[in-house]
């Protein structure tokens, strides 16, 4: 049986592209007692690793060059010598990028029966699901009253961002970079979506369809979306600083925003987080978003790559804006 993985070839400079990745094959590990082998059946792919490809010191190590990557995938043991996961099970890792790997148990978690697809555990009900859920409740303690601004608002973070806010009461408005992604959006009931790729300029946009202001903007993009939210936040507004997508690909920093005065003028919070620090709330987050899927408050969208061979290009899509909800690749 051959085995492939995913190599970082080169460090980037800039923007990605597919020579940055090499695609190996192996030979099959030998399996010994204690260990299984795992078949990966779906991978994710992340805007955070991009921030892996550099070597830069941060919240995780980055990527080695010349060796596999990793990233959150779904598996399923296809050979066992541990009993305590047999041939059938499937697990969630940290073992992406690769079709299979060899495990002593411990980077393997059970996927409990579920009747959900398993891949919506590298989505809604897993990290970028997390990510929302923990961002807006633990971060921006969000109330009803609440009119919240997401950016990035059809993707795997930002669409499960919007429609907790509605679940939770409030106004939400989205940022996305399509019609079709606007107009799914409105279909997910979210009040007001802006195309920032056509509207203008942005801050006025945002005012336009929010007169009555912001009091919670959830971050993902950064750059002219964070100047245009703090342009229309409320007062004791609060900004959940999700991630930064528009400045990832930098080879040089942007400047900064240049109305940061108005954290001052408008009393406002904003707070970076990183969604593993609140990891020990995932039950409750599982308990509370399934609960929302049986009873048809949430909906979630995929956009997948077929092979091992395309994950590269899929992850390259997510700058590009390719995805509508998770980007996923199919093993
Ligand atoms: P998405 O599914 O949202 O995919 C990325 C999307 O970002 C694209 O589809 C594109 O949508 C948009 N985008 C790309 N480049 C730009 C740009 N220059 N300006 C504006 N929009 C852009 O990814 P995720 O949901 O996985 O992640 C969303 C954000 O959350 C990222 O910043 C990520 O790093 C962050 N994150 C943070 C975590 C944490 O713990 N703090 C955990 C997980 C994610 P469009 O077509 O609308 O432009």
């Amino acid at each position: 049986m051959k085995i492939q993985e995913i190599h970082l070839a080169s460090r980037p400079e800039g923007t990605p592209t597919t020579e940055n990745f090499s695609l190996i094959d192996r030979e099959r590990p030998k399996l010994e007692d204690g260990k299984v082998l795992v078949k990966n059946l779906w991978m994710s792919v992340d805007p955070y690793m991009r921030g892996r490809m550099t070597n830069t010191k941060s919240y995780i190590a980055p990527f080695e060059v010349g060796k596999v990557m990793e990233g959150g995938a779904i598996g399923e043991v296809i050979e066992s010598r541990n009993a305590q996961f047999p041939v059938g099970m499937k697990v969630s890792t940290m073992q992406g990028w690769r079709s299979h790997f060899a495990s002593d148990g411990n980077d393997l978690t059970p996927i409990p029966p579920t009747p959900l697809p398993l891949q919506s555990f590298l989505g809604i009900m897993g990290m970028p699901g997390m990510t929302a859920w923990s961002g807006l409740f633990y971060i921006a303690d969000l109330q009803p009253t609440d009119t919240v601004f997401v950016s990035a608002a059809s993707g795997a973070v930002g669409s499960v961002a919007c429609q907790i806010a509605k679940i939770h009461g409030c106004t939400v408005i989205g940022s996305v970079g399509s019609d079709d992604k606007a107009d799914l959006l409105k279909k997910m009931g979210i009040d007001a979506v802006i195309n920032y790729k056509t509207a203008g300029n942005l801050s006025k946009a945002l005012a336009t369809v929010s007169p009555q202001g912001i009091d919670v903007y959830f971050d993902n993009v950064g750059g002219d979306h964070l100047e245009a939210a703090l342009n229309n936040m409320n007062d004791f507004g609060r900004i959940t600083a999700c991630g930064m997508i528009s400045n990832y690909n930098d080879s040089e920093p942007q400047p900064g925003p240049n109305n940061l005065l108005k954290i001052i003028a408008q009393k406002l919070t904003m707070q970076g987080f990183i969604v593993t620090d609140h990891w020990d709330h995932y039950p409750e987050f599982i308990q509370q978003m399934g609960q929302w899927i049986s009873e048809g408050k949430i909906k979630w969208e995929e956009t997948v790559y077929d092979g091992l061979d395309k994950a590269p290009d899929a992850f390259l899509g997510l700058f590009e804006g390719k995805n509508t909800g998770k980007m996923l690749v199919k093993l």
